[in-house]
C-alpha cells in the first residue's frame, strides 16, 4: 500500500504519524524529536529554517522568525484578531491584496497558507526519510471550531507542499478516534482540546467503529498563547513601571518574554513557584538591566481565571446543544498541551463531574486519530473496510436577508456531509443579476457573521419580478468546506454563478505557490545532501589533517611520499573550498578523494611504524 500519513498542523507544534502493522504510530523527525515546533524562519544565513532550528534562534532573530502563525490562517486582516495577534508578534503581519493576511520574512510577502506549507513540507520531508520513499497522500486537522476560510487555507497549505489531502478532520474528531482505536467501547465522551492557540470541545457518541460527534463547539483564538502573554504582563507590567520603558516594543526582549513565560506556566503546572531570569534584558544609559522574578501558580491562575471561565463556558454551550448534563457522560478525554495545567484540570472536574481521563497521549492522539482516519481511507478505497467518522458542521450556514438578518439554511451541529436548498426570486421586473451573501456564524445579524463569499447569479431571463426562480443548493462537504450550486428552475439549467471568497488566495496564486514551494523542496533536499556529505567529508578531513603532519616529518627525502602528502594538503584545500562554495558534487568528488588519500596515508604511516 502507498504510504499514507496524518498531520496534526498545531498552533505550537505539529505531529505527523501513520498505521504501521495497524498501529497508529507517531514518526520521529529526522531531528530525532517526536513534535516539530511550527515555527518557520528566515535564518542570518540566508536559509528558510522550519522547526527545532527555528525556535532555537528565534531570540536572536525575533523579526524573521514567525511563530503561532495558525492563528492568522484563513482570517481576514480587517478582524480583531488579527489586529490583536499583529499589536504582539515579534515578525511584520501585514495586508494581503484580498483582505487576508500576510507575512514578511526573507524580503517575501508571504501568505498564511505558504508559511503553513513549509510546516508540512518538513514533515513530508521527516515522512519520507522515515518511509524510504515519496509520500503524498494525507489527512491534516484542523481544529472543529474553524470556518470555511481557515478550512480552504488550510487544505490550500496542503496543495503547496505538494500533499495530496484526501480529508481534512476534526482535531477533537481525530483525538476520540486515538482514543477509542482497537478498543471496544461504547461510551458517550466528551473531548476537551486545548492546545497552543485554540480550544475545541466536542461530544461523541463512540460505538461499534463508529465515531458520532453529536455537538461541538470552541474558540479559534484561545489556547495557551493567550496564558503566556498574561504571564508576559506579570513579568513585563512591574518591571516596565519601576523603569519607565516598554519592554515588550524591543522584538528581542519580548520573545525572550515569551519563552520565559512558556517555561514557567510550564514548571507551574508542576511547582507552586516558579523563578524567571532574564540577565540583561534592555540597557539604559544607566547600565544593563535584569529582570528577576518569582512567579507563583496561584497569582498565574488568578491572572487566567477568565480565560479558564470561557473553556468551561464553552464546554456548558456544548452539553446544552447536545442536550445533555454532565451526568450523561462516560468520559472526558483531555488533549492538547495546555490541559497539564492544573487549573484547567480543575475546570474539566467542576463542568463534567468527574475525573477526566488520561487516555491518550495529549500532544500526540491527534495526530494518530488523523493517521487512522488515513489509513481507512486508504482501506475504504481498497477493501470497503474502515471507522465510520460521522462529524457535524461547526457554524451555521445562511444568507442574508432583507434588513441585514441572517436566514439559516444549514444549522450548527449538522453531521456532515450535507446540503441545503434555498429559492431565490426575482424582485424587480427585468433584473439581470441577483447578489447572495452567504454567511457562516451564529449570530441573527449578518454582520456579526463571517461573510463566506458574495455569489453572484447573473444573465438571469428577462421577467416580471418574482417570475425568475433559482434554486439555490449550498452543500458542506466532509471536510467541513462550503459548495454552492445554482438551478434556473424554469429552464432546468444549471444558472451561472460566481462564488467571490472575501479572502483566501486564487487559483493562479495557489499555482504560483507551489511552483515555488516545489523550489524550495528541492533547496532543502539540496541543502539535506550537501549536510550529509560534509559530515562525512568533514570527518575525513579532520583525520587527514592529524595524520599529515606526522606522515610528512617521516616521508621527507622520498619523491613518491613527499608527492603523496602535497597531493593530501591540496585535497584538504579542496575540501574547505567546497564548503564554503556549498558544492554537493565538489564535496562528493572531495569525499571520494579523501577516502582513497587517507587508505594510502594510513598505509605508509603503517609502514613507518613497522620499520
Ligand atoms: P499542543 O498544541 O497540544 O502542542 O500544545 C501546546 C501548548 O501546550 C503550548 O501553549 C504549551 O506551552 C502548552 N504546554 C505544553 N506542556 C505544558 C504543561 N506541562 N503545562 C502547561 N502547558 C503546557
Amino acid at each position: 500500500m502507498e504510504p499514507i500519513i496524518g498531520i496534526d498542523l498545531g498552533t505550537t507544534n505539529s505531529v505527523v504519524a501513520t498505521v504501521v502493522d495497524g498501529v497508529p504510530t507517531v514518526i520521529a523527525g529526522r531531528s530525532g524529536y517526536e513534535l516539530l515546533p511550527s515555527v518557520v524562519a528566515y535564518a542570518r544565513t540566508g536559509r528558510y529554517l522550519v522547526g527545532e532550528l527555528a525556535k532555537r534562534q528565534a531570540v536572536t532573530n525575533a523579526e524573521q522568525t514567525v511563530t503561532a502563525s495558525k492563528r492568522l490562517i484563513g482570517r481576514k486582516w480587517s478582524s480583531a484578531q488579527v489586529q490583536q495577534a499583529r499589536a504582539k508578534a515579534t515578525y511584520r503581519i501585514v495586508e494581503g491584496p484580498h483582505d487576508d493576511v500576510r507575512v514578511e520574512l526573507g524580503g517575501r510577502t508571504m501568505a498564511l497558507p505558504e508559511i503553513a506549507a513549509m510546516i508540512l513540507t518538513e514533515l513530508k520531508l521527516d515522512a519520507e526519510a522515515w518511509f524510504g520513499q515519496p509520500v503524498v497522500k494525507s489527512v491534516i486537522t484542523v481544529p472543529a471550531h474553524f470556518n470555511d476560510a481557515q478550512r480552504t487555507a488550510t487544505l490550500d497549505a496542503g496543495k503547496i507542499s505538494g500533499l495530496d489531502v484526501l480529508r481534512i478532520i476534526n482535531e477533537p474528531t481525530a483525538a476520540a478516534l486515538a482514543y477509542g482505536f482497537g478498543r471496544k467501547v461504547d461510551k458517550k465522551v466528551v473531548v476537551f482540546d486545548l492546545g497552543g492557540g485554540t480550544f475545541d470541545v466536542s461530544l461523541l457518541n463512540i460505538g461499534s467503529g463508529v465515531f458520532d460527534v453529536v455537538a461541538t463547539g470552541g474558540d479559534t483564538f484561545l489556547g495557551g498563547d493567550d496564558f503566556d502573554e498574561r504571564l508576559i504582563d506579570l513579568l513585563a507590567d512591574p518591571f516596565e513601571r519601576a523603569e519607565g520603558l516598554v519592554l515588550r516594543a524591543d522584538p528581542m526582549a519580548r520573545q525572550r518574554l515569551k519563552d520565559a513565560a512558556e517555561k514557567a506556566k510550564i514548571a507551574l503546572s508542576d511547582a507552586q513557584e516558579s523563578e524567571v531570569n532574564l540577565p540583561f534584558i534592555a540597557t539604559t544609559p544607566g547600565g544593563p538591566l535584569h529582570l528577576q522574578r518569582v512567579l507563583r501558580r496561584a497569582e498565574f491562575e488568578e491572572k487566567t481565571r477568565d480565560l479558564v471561565d470561557r473553556c468551561a463556558r464553552l464546554c456548558q454551550d456544548v452539553m446544552r446543544d447536545a442536550f445533555r448534563s454532565a451526568r450523561d457522560l462516560d468520559e472526558v478525554v483531555l488533549v492538547g498541551g495546555m490541559t497539564r495545567m492544573p487549573a484547567i484540570q480543575a475546570a474539566c472536574r467542576r463542568v463534567f463531574d468527574r475525573e477526566p481521563s488520561k487516555g491518550v497521549h495529549p500532544q500526540e492522539a491527534v495526530a494518530l486519530g488523523a493517521a487512522i482516519q488515513a489509513h481507512a481511507l486508504a482501506k475504504e478505497a481498497d477493501s470497503g473496510a474502515g471507522v465510520l467518522l460521522l462529524d457535524v458542521t461547526p457554524h451555521s450556514l445562511g444568507v442574508c436577508i432583507a434588513g441585514g438578518l441572517v436566514q439559516v439554511l444549514i444549522p450548527k451541529n449538522t453531521t456532515v456531509p450535507t446540503s441545503a436548498s434555498h429559492l431565490f426570486t426575482t424582485i424587480k421586473d427585468n433584473q439581470k443579476a441577483a447578489k447572495i451573501m452567504v454567511m457562516q456564524g451564529e449570530s441573527p445579524q449578518a454582520q456579526g457573521n463571517e461573510l463566506l463569499g458574495e455569489l453572484i447569479l447573473d444573465n438571469l431571463p428577462k421577467a416580471l419580478r418574482g417570475e425568475v426562480e433559482i434554486d439555490v443548493l449550498f452543500e458542506i462537504s466532509s471536510d467541513g468546506i462550503v459548495g454552492v450550486s445554482a438551478k434556473d428552475l424554469k429552464t432546468g439549467q444549471r444558472q451561472s454563478i460566481q462564488v467571490t471568497a472575501t479572502s483566501g488566495l486564487t487559483d493562479e496564486e495557489v499555482r504560483q505557490m507551489m511552483e515555488q514551494n516545489a523550489d524550495y523542496l528541492l533547496a532543502r533536499k539540496t541543502e539535506e545532501q550537501f549536510a550529509s556529505v560534509q559530515q562525512d567529508a568533514g570527518k575525513l578531513a579532520n583525520e587527514l589533517e592529524q595524520l599529515l603532519p606526522k606522515v610528512k616529518s617521516a616521508v621527507e627525502g622520498s619523491q613518491s611520499g613527499e608527492e603523496a602528502v602535497s597531493r593530501a594538503a591540496k585535497l584538504l584545500e579542496r575540501t574547505r573550498a567546497a564548503e564554503a562554495a556549498r558544492d554537493t558534487a565538489m564535496m562528493l568528488a572531495a569525499k571520494e578523494s579523501l577516502d582513497q588519500t587517507l587508505q594510502l596515508l594510513r598505509g605508509i604511516a603503517q609502514k613507518l611504524g613497522r620499520r
